[in-house]
């Protein structure tokens, strides 16, 4: 576990938020100060050659949202939206998932061509917004190469199905 990575100066840890009992990662100082630190991070851990076996990136509601738009430019790739429910025009799969404080559902659009997709979000905590992110894309008949995000909180989770990248664990 990398407790000494110069990041975790940045990232406050809220007690109790958004419920009792809840420890919440607040990385939004980091993107306030170190925006271009953070994707050089996020890109530095990427395994060498990966990029060529994806086509895109998916993104999830709403923090994926920051970062892959922003990893997309350096990459030169696409993004496709993992959205809360709602929010795409038709036609449109979707997951209903448990949360580690309360429920959501993702929804993709499904009328898309297959691609190989790296899914990308800020932090993976229980597992249920990536695991689902990662059963939706295989269900709309994409292949999920891996997931990147900043922050693993790997006790909370167990195995994910494709590799998962990382800057930090916790
Ligand atoms: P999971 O589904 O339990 O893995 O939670 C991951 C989702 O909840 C991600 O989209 C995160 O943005 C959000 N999340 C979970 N824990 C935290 C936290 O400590 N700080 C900020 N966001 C969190």
């Amino acid at each position: 576990l990398n407790s000494d990575h110069p990041f975790w100066q940045i990232i406050r840890t809220v007690p109790d938020f958004p419920k009792i009992g809840i420890d919440f990662y607040d990385i939004t100082p980091l993107l306030r100060s170190h925006i271009n630190e953070v994707i050089d991070a996020l890109l530095a851990v990427l395994p060498k050659g990966i990029m060529d076996e994806v086509d895109c990136l998916g993104a999830v509601e709403a923090r994926g949202f920051v970062f892959a738009s922003l990893l997309a430019g350096r990459l030169g790739k696409g993004m496709i939206l993992l959205r809360k429910p709602g929010k795409l025009p038709p036609p449109v799969a979707n997951k209903a998932y448990v949360l580690e404080y309360g429920k959501d559902t993702l929804e993709m659009q499904n009328n898309l061509p297959p691609e190989r997709v790296l899914l990308v979000d800020d932090i993976l905590a229980t597992g249920g917004t990536l695991t689902t992110a990662y059963e939706l894309c295989q269900s709309v008949n994409h292949t999920v190469v891996g997931a990147l995000v900043l922050l693993d909180l790997v006790n909370l989770h167990g195995d994910f199905p494709v590799p998962v990248y990382t800057v930090l664990k916790a």
